[in-house]
């Protein structure tokens, strides 16, 4: 068994995350995912109260430890972040997941109820001011990432190696994780465990239309594409149609502004994709672990698999070292 900051801090058998996912993160993912750490996202939900039945879903169909996600960044309609954490408190949630822009207030209102946050912070910068506000685990998200990666365009390798030096609490890595051999590389790197994403979008508990399962699966590293590049709000989502014609508008002489591209990149367009399985019809996240996911295994198989895997790995590399000769 894998024994890391991770798994004793969450009480969860594999040093494992599924990060927070707009459009799913929902009860039956978490719920299968929470042998390691599933995590409700908030937004997912319209509203407050909506959050709160998903909780309550969640808990009926696990014992173990769940957490919820709560994103800030620009939206179209601005969520009520507020309403969503007093809501997801009052239901007994003791883990967060935090993300995005000026999380200060969040943070400081979980630590008060006593809570357990994880944040999710794409540079070292904001991972040490975050470390700062009290968070207890960073998630150090690499370039590889589905979603926003940041601007600064450093990936997982270097960003982590900098965590090893420089940070003081324990760090998970996120962003290009998708298999034992990962999860064996970020172990190596001084994380605690890893956050995955794309992969969990596809196993079979995930709630996304099984066309979207099997257009994973078929797809490679070289099938995503960075939107919101010129709007400084860099988004890496799968290479399809309107992504396409996302980026086409972002290059025009002149540049786009939001507007331009609005009713493209909405993420209720988004929804329907996982809804109706057509991969054309709106923006979807997909991380470069697009190039790795060979399989729909259930939640149990794929995580029982990693833990094998990483187990034989980080056996076998203790033969890479040999006894010192005596002199
Ligand atoms: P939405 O429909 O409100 O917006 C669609 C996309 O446009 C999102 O990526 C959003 O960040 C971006 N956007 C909105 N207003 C913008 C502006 N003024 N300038 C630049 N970009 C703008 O979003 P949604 O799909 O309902 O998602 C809700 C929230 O969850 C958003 O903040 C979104 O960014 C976030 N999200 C995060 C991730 C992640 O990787 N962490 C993945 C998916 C969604």
């Amino acid at each position: 068994m894998l024994k890391t900051a991770l798994t004793q801090l969450f009480n969860i058998r594999v040093p494992v995350v599924q990060g927070g996912m707009q459009w799913v993160g929902y009860p039956k993912l978490v719920a299968a995912v929470s042998n390691a750490g599933g995590i409700i996202t908030a937004l997912s939900q319209p509203n407050p109260t909506a959050l709160r039945q998903a909780i309550r879903e969640t808990r009926a169909l696990t014992d173990k430890p769940f957490g919820v996600n709560i994103t800030l960044l620009p939206t179209i309609n601005p969520p009520d972040y507020e309403g969503y954490a007093r809501a997801a408190i009052e239901e007994g949630v003791k883990i967060f997941e935090t993300a995005g822009n000026n999380p200060g207030p969040l943070i400081k209102f979980f630590k008060s109820q006593g809570c357990l946050v994880i944040h999710k912070c794409t540079t070292i910068r904001h991972a040490k001011s975050t470390e700062k506000l009290g968070v207890d685990v960073l998630s150090i998200d690499g370039f590889e990432c589905a979603g926003h990666p940041g601007e600064d365009d450093i990936g997982g390798l270097v960003l982590l190696a900098r965590a090893a030096k420089e940070l003081k609490i324990p760090y998970i890595a996120s962003g290009g994780f998708a298999d034992g051999r990962g999860l064996a590389a970020a172990l190596a790197l001084g994380a605690a465990g890893i956050n995955m994403g794309t992969r969990f979008m596809c196993t079979v508990e995930s709630p996304i239309h099984e066309n979207i399962k099997h257009k994973i699966v078929q797809s490679t590293e070289h099938d995503t594409i960075h939107i919101f590049r010129t709007l400084h709000n860099t988004a890496r989502v799968f290479k399809n149609k309107v992504s396409t014609e996302v980026v086409a508008i972002e290059k025009r002489p002149g540049g786009a502004k939001f507007e331009d591209v609005r009713d493209l990149v909405s993420g209720q367009r988004g929804r329907v994709v996982y809804e109706n399985g057509d991969p054309d019809h709106g923006i979807w996240s997909a991380g470069l672990t697009i190039g790795l996911i060979n399989d729909i295994p259930t939640c149990q198989e794929l995580l029982e698999r990693m833990e094998h895997e990483t187990e034989e790995i980080i056996g076998n590399m203790s033969s890479l070292v040999t006894p010192k000769a005596k002199l």
